[in-house]
Parts: structure tokens; C-alpha cells; sequence
């Protein structure tokens, strides 16, 4: 087992790693920017270095400056939370060129799945269902309109390198296809500088479904059930459960054994997770991310596995502590983003904390970097914590979350908690009928 790691992240996921390290016995190096020097993720680790300026490409994706903290104190693996440089394949090469571990999988497979093209051709050949579309990249408009004639309309054009909810554009009918696969290709070059397109049939309603799995050196691989997270803004999650309120445990046990094979077959190492979009029964892969995610605190709460420990543990060449039969899913785990945002504008808010105030008791955990009188700052994602609460079933889950949110106190900036206050009034949210249309349709309605 490794002795010390380092976290290169921030916020609250480089204290969510930090703790798993603790409670294995392994020491934890911090590194920050100059932005970060009193962060939490930086008081509480035994070394901190200071890796750059404020700004992300100076600081948390300086892989020269990364890999020298780790040099200089002696490190041996680097675990590189989630966003950052957690999908790069060349720095997961570069870290163990350096006689590191890379706490994720083999930078192989970060790259196939990181092209969403080679991705789906891999996942389809492997037993899983793809959202029905091109074959491969578009290059022009004629090789979209023959796609087009197959597959039918509504269409979207998304690019291989996508990434946060950006990078596509819907094309309803053949009038607009040309300009989508233009302005698409544009603006894949410029975000992502990989131009690659391909073509999806749109799915009008889906909700978005995805499994967890972890699969380990010596062979095993389990899932670890679905979470639903088809509540988003802007192609962006907002909060996830698990498990679906749209699955039952047979469909939990179909979908998660097709997963589990095909991870197998493709000789995937590690946590990661394969994303569905789910419509009238069937589901339809979009993406895998090879990564923790931010939402793998509810997959925790329902099956009671530290899944960071599980990544350690595996990066380390130990075995999975459970095999798929010791797994069982118990209750319900609901989890919200809050964001540094105004909840009506999403306008970013950073500034001081003033007062912070977290909920307690049964079944509620609250993963936050932040403390009263610390300053939010304005270089980084506006994610300032997970509220996440579990509950015996999902009206159990929903009563916790009502407390839970009533006794959480953000103040001296704007936070996205009046949201989910307001959300636990519509009855469709508490019956569980939602799509991932259907938080952006409230929004509009509530602005009225
Ligand atoms: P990203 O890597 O940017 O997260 P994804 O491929 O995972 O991109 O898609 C993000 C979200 O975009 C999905 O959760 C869904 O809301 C929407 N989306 C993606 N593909 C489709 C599709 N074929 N039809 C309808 N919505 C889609």
C-alpha cells in the first residue's frame, strides 16, 4: 500500500480523498495555487506545495509543477480527483514515467473512452446499446444527410471531444443539419481543438441513467447500481439519486450485468462509470467517464462502499473488498449541488462565507471544503458543496432532504439552496416523474 499520495484537486473532492487516505493510514500532500493558500483541502493535508498562480492552466493543470511537488515530497501515487487533469491521458502517462502510480485507470483507456466516437464503437462491440447515429466522425453535411435518411430527425450533432454539457447542436429537420455540423465542427476545433463530430438521434424525453462499476487488476468487476441524474441545466447535473425512481430491480440487475460483462471485456481498471440515456424501457449509451464523479456519494450511501478506498486499494494491486453477490442496494440516497450561484440567474457569487452552518443527524453528509469566514474564490468552478442525505425509501430520503435543507445556513453569498427548497414542492419531482428536459421547463414556468 502506498504510504503517501498526492491529491492534485481542490475544493471539495480534494478533502473527500484526503479522508479516505487518512482512514487508510496514508499520507496526504496538498497542492494549491496562491488563490488556495488558506483552503481547506490545504489546512488539513500533512504537506502542502504551491503549484502556480490562480489561474487553472498555471496552477491545478501544471503537470511540471504537479509532478515536482509530488518529486519533492516523496510521493508515491497521485490521485487526481475529478475536472482538472483527472481524464489526461498523457498526464496518467507522464505520472507513471515517473515510477508514480496513477490513482485511475491505464491511460489507454482514458483515451478511448475520452473520444466519445472510439468510446461508443468500443462499448457497441463490447454487448452495450448506443443512442442510434453515425458510425464514426461527420465530415460533411452530404455524409450527414445519408445518416439522416437512416436514423431520421431530431438530430444532434456532438463533438468527440465534448465535454461539461458543451459541444452540441440539435438539428430538427434536414433545413437545419448543414449549419449544425458546421457551426458544431467550429466550435469543437475552438473549445476542445479536436473538430470531430458525430451524429445521435435526439432523444426528446430520456432521463439520464448511469452505473457505477469498479473493476480491479485480478479479473473482478462489480456494478454498484445506477444513479439518475437527469435533473440538469444546461446539459448540466443539479442533483442525483440512487437508485432510479424509473427502474426496478430486475431492470437494475439486466442493465448492471451488461455493463459488468462488457467492462470485463474491455479490460477496464478502476472506478468508472457508463452513462445511459433511458426512454420507454431502453437504454441507450452516451459516454463512459473514467473518473470518480462528483455524484458517487449517493452510489456510497446505498451500498455502504467507500468507492475511494475501492480506487486506492485497486491502484495499489489489491483486490475488490466485495464481490457482486455481498453487494445490496438499501434505501435511497439523494444528493444536491450547491453552487456559489443565484438561484434564479445562475450568476456565479463568489466572496467570503460569513457564516456556515452544516445539518446533522441520521443519514445526512455534507462533502464541503468550505468553513465560516472563508472567501470563495472567483477562479474555479462554482461547486461549494454536496448535500447529500439517505433514507430508509425515497419519501424517507425526500423528509431528511426538507430538514436537512432547512437547517443548512450558506450565508454572505448567493447559493442554489432556495432551488431545492422549491423543487421538494412540485409534485412531479416527489413522484420521481422527471426527464432530463423537465428542471429547465420548471425554471422558465417559475420565472413567469
Ligand atoms: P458531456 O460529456 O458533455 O457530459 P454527454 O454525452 O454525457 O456529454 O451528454 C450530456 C447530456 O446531454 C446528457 O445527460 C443529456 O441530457 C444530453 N444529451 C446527450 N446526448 C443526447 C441525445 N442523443 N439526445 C438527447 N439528449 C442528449
Amino acid at each position: 500500500m502506498f504510504e503517501k499520495v498526492l491529491i492534485a484537486n481542490r475544493g471539495e473532492i480534494a478533502l473527500r480523498i484526503h479522508r479516505a487516505c487518512h482512514e487508510m493510514g496514508i499520507a496526504t500532500v496538498a497542492v494549491h495555487s496562491t488563490a488556495d493558500r488558506d483552503a481547506k483541502h490545504v489546512l488539513m493535508a500533512d504537506e502542502s506545495v504551491c503549484i502556480g498562480p490562480p489561474a487553472a492552466a498555471q496552477s491545478y493543470l501544471n503537470v511540471p509543477a504537479i509532478m515536482s511537488a509530488a518529486e519533492i515530497t516523496g510521493a508515491n501515487a497521485i490521485h487526481p480527483g475529478y475536472g482538472f487533469l483527472s481524464e489526461n491521458a498523457r498526464f496518467a502517462e507522464i505520472v507513471e514515467s515517473h515510477g508514480l502510480t496513477f490513482i485511475g485507470p491505464s491511460p489507454d483507456h482514458i483515451r478511448l473512452m475520452g473520444d466519445k466516437i472510439t468510446a461508443k464503437a468500443a462499448v457497441k462491440e463490447a454487448g452495450i446499446p448506443v443512442v442510434p447515429g453515425s458510425d464514426g466522425e461527420i465530415n460533411d453535411p452530404d455524409e450527414a444527410m445519408k445518416v439522416a435518411k437512416d436514423v431520421g430527425f431530431p438530430l444532434l450533432v456532438k463533438a468527440a471531444a465534448g465535454g461539461g454539457g458543451r459541444g452540441m447542436k440539435l438539428a430538427r429537420t434536414s433545413a437545419d443539419l448543414a449549419q449544425a455540423v458546421q457551426t458544431a465542427r467550429a466550435e469543437a476545433a475552438a473549445a476542445f481543438g479536436d473538430g470531430a463530430v458525430y451524429l445521435e438521434r435526439y432523444l426528446e424525453q430520456p432521463r439520464h441513467i448511469e452505473v457505477q462499476v469498479v473493476a480491479d487488476s485480478h479479473g473482478n468487476v462489480v456494478h454498484l447500481g445506477e444513479r439518475d441524474c437527469s435533473l440538469q441545466r444546461r446539459n448540466q447535473k443539479v442533483l442525483e439519486e440512487a437508485p432510479s425512481p424509473a427502474l426496478n430491480a430486475a431492470q437494475r440487475q439486466e442493465i448492471g450485468e451488461i455493463v459488468r460483462k462488457a467492462i470485463g471485456k474491455i479490460g477496464y481498471l478502476g472506478v468508472g462509470t457508463v452513462e445511459f440515456l433511458y426512454e420507454n424501457g431502453e437504454f441507450f449509451f452516451i459516454e463512459m467517464n473514467t473518473r470518480l464523479q462528483v455524484e458517487h456519494p449517493v452510489t456510497e450511501m446505498i451500498t455502504g462502499l467507500d468507492l475511494v478506498r475501492e480506487q486506492i486499494r485497486i491502484a495499489s494491486g489489491e483486490k475488490l473488498s466485495v464481490s457482486q453477490d455481498q453487494i445490496s442496494f438499501n434505501g435511497c440516497a439523494i444528493e444536491c449541488r450547491i453552487n456559489a450561484e443565484h438561484p434564479k440567474t445562475f450568476v456565479p457569487s463568489p466572496g467570503m462565507v460569513k457564516d456556515f452552518h452544516v445539518p446533522g443527524g441520521l443519514g445526512v453528509r455534507l462533502d464541503s471544503a468550505m468553513y465560516s469566514g472563508y472567501t470563495i474564490p472567483p477562479y474555479y468552478d462554482s461547486l461549494i458543496g454536496k448535500l447529500i442525505v439517505h433514507g430508509g425509501c425515497r419519501k424517507d430520503a425526500l423528509r431528511r432532504l426538507k430538514r436537512s435543507l432547512e437547517e443548512l445556513v450558506v450565508a454572505g453569498v448567493e447559493t442554489t439552496i432556495p432551488l431545492f427548497k422549491d423543487l421538494l414542492h412540485e409534485d412531479e419531482f416527489i413522484r420521481g416523474e422527471y426527464h432530463i428536459h423537465w428542471l429547465e421547463d420548471w425554471l422558465e414556468k417559475s420565472a413567469d
